[in-house]
């Protein structure tokens, strides 16, 4: 089994399809996708409708959840509200149903999703160091736990201590428990603006960070066209 996870699509369509065209590629029999399908980018619609046939396990982000009506935009900060409420716009109710209807926490195989933590996933925390993957690894039943939200591609390791491991390519160890942030499809933050996913091989136990290329002036020009911010066309050219 391998199986491609991936996750902060947020509408991003060139990206979500080079994504899984490298994915087959790379021999993914099954895929497992972290949350935050919509918001920021200009195809909601699209990406929606091609995760929901794919029919993969899907856990919510805070985008799907303020996308599907549960809360008022007031949480979000004023550039992903405005994006949030034209999202909104674009979904019919049987979309926002669906977005709605997600789960916070799944597990799939031997290994257990949540977007943002274990320990609150409804309360959208963020995970961006070892501390506050401790707090998450305390109500980590699984070997490894997959999780988003931050949009940084990031390891955490725990034996008797938790460490930080490089997102490259990793070997899951028998004795220690994995916190594995697979990084963002749509929207990048660590400075590279390729779409970021990662290849879980349960066999051979192993993790692979995949870097994707595509077609950026396209999700660009559909930014702009929509309305959009135009910062949101401006921040996924530098991968921030
Ligand atoms: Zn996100």
């Amino acid at each position: 089994m391998r199986i491609a996870l991936f996750g902060d699509i947020h509408a991003n369509l060139e990206a979500l399809e080079s994504v899984l065209d490298d994915a087959e590629e790379q021999g993914a029999t099954d895929y497992v996708c972290l949350g935050d399908v919509i918001g920021y980018n200009a195809d909601p619609v699209a990406c929606l409708e091609i995760i929901r046939e794919m029919g993969c396990p899907t856990v919510k982000g805070n985008h799907d959840e303020v996308a599907a009506g549960f809360h008022s935009l007031d949480c979000m900060n004023p550039t992903a509200a405005t994006a949030l409420q034209w999202t909104r716009n674009q979904l019919d109710d049987e979309q926002r149903t669906w977005l709605g209807r997600l789960r916070m926490v799944r597990q799939v195989a031997d290994f257990t999703v949540v977007h943002s933590t274990l320990d609150q996933p409804s309360a959208w925390n963020y995970v961006t160091n070892r501390f506050d993957a401790m707090a998450s690894f305390s109500y980590q039943f699984t070997k490894v736990c997959f999780h988003g939200h931050t949009h940084v591609p990031r390891v955490y390791v725990k034996t008797d201590r938790v460490a930080e491991a490089e997102p490259d390519f990793i070997e899951i160890e028998p004795d220690a428990k994995y916190f594995i942030n697979v990084g963002s499809v749509g929207q990048p933050r660590d400075g590279d603006w390729r779409a970021c996913y990662a290849i879980y091989d349960l066999d051979e136990r192993t993790l692979a960070f995949r870097r994707v290329d595509y077609d950026i002036e396209t999700t660009q020009d559909k930014i702009l066209k929509a309305g959009l911010p135009e910062s949101l066309a401006e921040r996924i050219a530098e991968g921030r």
